[in-house]
């Protein structure tokens, strides 16, 4: 029975625990407790003394708090907490002899620890207060130093009195994800005492007998007792493989069951017709479609002609031609007598995209106000939020009304006066960026589902596919097209080789010599503020957190082009501004005169980073490089080398060679595989990254899955949440798995779930 997971707290462990327990977990059943898996294990035999932590590598250490103090940060904004810790271990010599300039660091057997924006660290370590601290060691300027480690206040003695020392030493120490109020050690004694209070025996097993068998799991009862108390290392790994199939059995039958659920949806089947428009554009098309584009091509058109919804991710690299393949799309549902609507994420790119989508269907596209649908074209309407009011209403009108086969737009799209007369398709570009609910508003714009094709702008690792966008099936669109240039990316350390500061111009001055133009992408807009970045879109680098090094002044896009006017090397260059605080009307103008080969240098931030699209650019020059991320820097580059034209990257940075930021850079030059960069640029960010916004405030949604680690598990787990769903659509026979499905499914999750 699994009632018993739904008791409340207090008739196992007592009113006192389970009133502490929901104060600061928030947990008032048995379940819950019981699914409160230890976040890690330690061994006693695994501390590391200080004075023999090694650098760069994993360390875990028991040390005492002697001095904290926070400041502010100079280059940006939080602040920085600084805490001193020793174990006392070493009167001896410190060998790696750390020089810091903080009371107490510097002293063997102590060791700086930094926190950015450290809030629970500053209250919490407070001097004379031992902890447990684990991360790793790195030096930076001379002295040793731990950067945002985890770290668990120890405020009784763990050791087990009367227990055999060997034993004990080789009993794993579970770690509990704790709270600032409620220590580690507390939660593993109140579950301890969960433990010896509920009949584990008689709870239901949402593992079903057959997958249990067949990986040799062990039994749910004995797994709990593990993972909570193992008693000699190897047991929680077990339980904790078992608990991880578990997990990623849920995840995958819930989304197996969505998946069901939106195929049995109906939708308006939009057939191709033999000679509509489409056919027309085939025709008249430059260029031969690569294999990938049609074989995606070919699927779409299956899809869109069934009644049940197409639910799809188009994934490629970047310039591997997916807008085609989604115009193509939208035709055969403009044929069909239905309307398509592309969402962009920025209204430049909803602009490029009017632009160049009108461009590409020449004669087949008309943007007049006169004329009804007639059968050889197709209405291109943008719509905007910073649109003038006539045009904007001109463009609902049109959407309304029929009129406009295919509207380009931003999530102005999605605002309430905004409906469609017949919308067949949603083509969502550049998905990172496009949150649940927007795409749901615009589900709701049709009174049939209508079908969904979703773009990512980059690559992303088979397992987050089949995770985070689960509910859609996929698409990889994996070669460029030919006759596409090589970009060549080179690192430009100005650290090492100041004078190659001056060399950026002359060489962006040869690029508009020779017909071409430029890209200078910036970190900021203005002198001072943080630019176009979305918060934690950047890490921030262990200089910033050192923080004792001058204040860093990044580059930014109006003293660039301040300095760009008085650049000798540049002397009658033309050079434009453009970054996201811009009019609408000024940034499109910009971006016009740029097409146009008018303006031959663009001094932006990161407003081009996705779709832009401009065949004569060949150089790109990236300032202050470090302070993107390498799927940034990825889809920057991604804009030269476009038209044939071999482009050329300039990553450029002021940091030190060895610097760790650096490495972000150093792999970008390193290969062009959007794949390889993403698997890379994931290991480097915290999970609740991948699984997107909303679970970046609180924990991850994914207790011991990893979607990067686990593809087995995720790939094994999917296969056999299909072959479940399959048979029991209901999943009658698998209650105890429908009733887990549903716990994970709280509000936050399933918003998760429906990303995409
Ligand atoms: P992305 O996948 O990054 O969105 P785009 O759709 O913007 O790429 O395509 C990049 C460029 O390649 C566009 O200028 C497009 O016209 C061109 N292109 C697309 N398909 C082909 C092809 N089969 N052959 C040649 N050029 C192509
Ligand atoms: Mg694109």
């Amino acid at each position: 029975m699994n009632a018993e997971l739904d008791l409340g707290l207090e008739r196992r462990i007592g009113k006192r625990s389970a009133a502490v327990i929901e104060k600061h977990l928030g947990i008032t059943t048995v379940g819950g407790l019981l699914n409160y898996f230890p976040r890690r294990y330690l061994s006693r035999g695994e501390l590391t003394p200080i004075s023999e932590v090694p650098l760069d590598e994993e360390v875990t250490l028991i040390a005492r708090v002697v001095s904290n103090s926070t400041r502010a940060m100079r280059a940006r904004r939080g602040t920085l907490t600084d805490v001193v810790i020793t174990d006392d271990s070493a009167t001896k010599h410190n060998s790696q002899g750390s020089a810091g300039r903080l009371p107490g660091a510097g002293v063997p057997g102590t060791l700086k620890v930094s926190f950015f924006n450290g809030y629970r660290a500053k209250a919490e370590l407070l001097p004379g207060r031992r902890a447990l601290f684990s991360g790793k060691v790195t030096r930076y300027a001379g002295s040793l130093s731990l950067t945002n480690p985890d770290f668990q206040l120890l405020d009784e003695d763990p050791d087990t009195p009367g227990m055999d020392p060997e034993k004990l030493a080789a009993m794993p120490i579970p770690i509990y994800p704790a709270t600032a109020k409620l220590t580690s050690w507390s939660i593993q004694k109140v579950i301890s005492t969960l433990l010896d209070t509920v009949d584990l025996d008689v709870l239901d097993d949402p593992l079903p007998a057959d997958v249990s068998a067949r990986e040799k799991f062990l039994p749910a009862a004995e797994a709990y007792r593990l993972i909570h108390t193992p008693q000699v290392p190897g047991d929680w790994q077990r339980a904790r493989d078992r608990f991880r199939y578990q997990e990623a059995l849920v995840l995958q039958s819930a989304l197996a069951r969505r998946r069901a659920q939106l195929a049995a949806e109906e939708a308006t089947a939009r057939r191709p017709v033999t000679d509509g428009i489409l056919t027309a554009f085939d025709r008249q098309l430059p260029f031969t479609l690569t294999a990938g584009q049609s074989a995606v091509g070919k699927t779409l058109a299956e899809e869109l002609s069934q009644d049940s919804p197409m639910n799809r991710l188009l994934q490629g690299e970047v310039g591997s031609g997916k807008t085609i393949v989604a115009l193509r799309a939208m035709l055969q549902v403009v044929d069909a007598g239905g309307q398509a609507a592309l969402l962009a994420p920025t209204e430049v790119l909803a602009a490029q995209h009017f632009e160049s989508i009108r461009r590409t269907l020449g004669p087949l596209s008309r943007v007049g106000l006169l004329g009804g649908s007639g059968p050889d074209s197709v209405q291109v309407t943008l719509l905007t939020g910073s649109m003038p009011t006539a045009a904007r209403r001109q463009a609902m009108l049109d959407a309304a009304s029929g009129t406009a086969g295919i509207v380009i737009g931003t999530h102005a799209l999605l605002s309430d006066n905004v409906s469609f007369y017949d919308l067949g398709l949603i083509v969502v570009d550049e998905q990172h960026r496009f949150g649940v609910e927007q795409r749901d508003a615009l589900r709701a714009k049709a009174s049939k589902p209508p079908h969904l094709l979703v773009m990512t702008a980059t690559p992303i690792p088979r397992t987050v596919a089949m995770t985070v966008f689960g509910d859609l099936e996929t698409s990889v669109l994996d070669e460029l097209p030919a006759g596409r240039a090589p970009i060549s990316t080179h690192v430009v350390g100005l650290a090492e080789n100041p004078g190659w500061a001056g060399r950026i111009w002359s060489r962006s001055r040869e690029e508009i010599d020779a017909g071409h133009q430029v890209y200078v992408v910036c970190p900021k807009i203005g002198e001072d503020d943080d630019g176009d970045f979305s918060p934690g879109e950047a890490e921030p680098s262990a200089a910033e957190l050192e923080g004792d090094g001058p204040a860093r002044e990044l580059a930014s896009v109006t003293a660039v082009v301040e300095h760009l006017n008085d650049e000798p090397a540049l002397a009658g260059v033309s050079v434009a501004p453009l970054h996201g605080r811009q009019d609408p009307v000024l940034k499109s103008a910009t971006m016009a005169s740029f097409t146009a080969n008018e303006t031959k240098l663009l001094v932006s931030t990161t407003v081009i980073e996705v779709g832009v699209d401009v065949h004569n650019a060949t150089l790109m020059v990236i300032l202050d490089a470090d302070r993107f991320g390498i799927s940034q820097l990825h889809q920057l580059r991604g804009r030269v080398g476009r038209g044939g034209l071999p482009g050329t990257c300039l990553l450029v940075t002021t940091l030190e060679p060895g610097h760790p930021s650096r490495r972000r850079l150093d792999a970008v030059a390193a290969t062009t595989d959007g794949f390889e960069l993403s698997q890379e640029d994931l290991k480097l960010r915290r999970e609740g990254d991948i699984l997107g916004a909303s679970q970046s405030g609180g924990r991850s949604a994914l207790k011991l899955l990893r979607v990067l680690e686990h593809e087995s598990v995720i790939s094994k787990a999917r296969q056999d949440a299909q072959r479940i769903v399959a048979r029991d659509p209901g999943l009658t026979e698998h209650s105890a798995l429908a009733k887990a499905i549903e716990e994970y499914l709280n509000p936050e999750k399933e918003a998760f779930l429906e990303r995409g």
